[in-house]
């Protein structure tokens, strides 16, 4: 699965969210009690299909392939799916 790394802290940009085909990143901003409780935006690690659209348009470049994720960021795995309660 796609990961969101730090970058999106303070960002949520949600360009991701419109372009992801599966609809697996939240929360959306149309959820605003949960968009507003929450300081980045998260992948669904079980629902993601790996299709890579939500790189480029993220403004940020906070979104990464698990394989490619920095090493700083390995944390940002795990925050993921828990946000899923995956
Ligand atoms: Fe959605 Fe594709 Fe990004 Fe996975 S890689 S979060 S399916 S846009």
């Amino acid at each position: 699965a796609y990961v969101i790394a730090e970058p999106c802290i303070g960002t949520k940009d949600s360009a991701c969210v419109d372009a992801c085909p599966v609809d697996c990143i939240h929360p959306k901003k149309d959820d605003a009690s949960k968009f507003a409780a929450t300081d980045m935006l998260f992948i669904d690690p079980v629902e993601c299909i790996d299709c890579g659209a939500c790189v480029p348009v993220c403004p940020v470049s906070a979104i990464y392939a698990a394989d490619d994720l920095p090493e700083k960021w390995t944390s940002f795995t795990q925050k993921n799916a828990e946000y899923f309660g995956r």
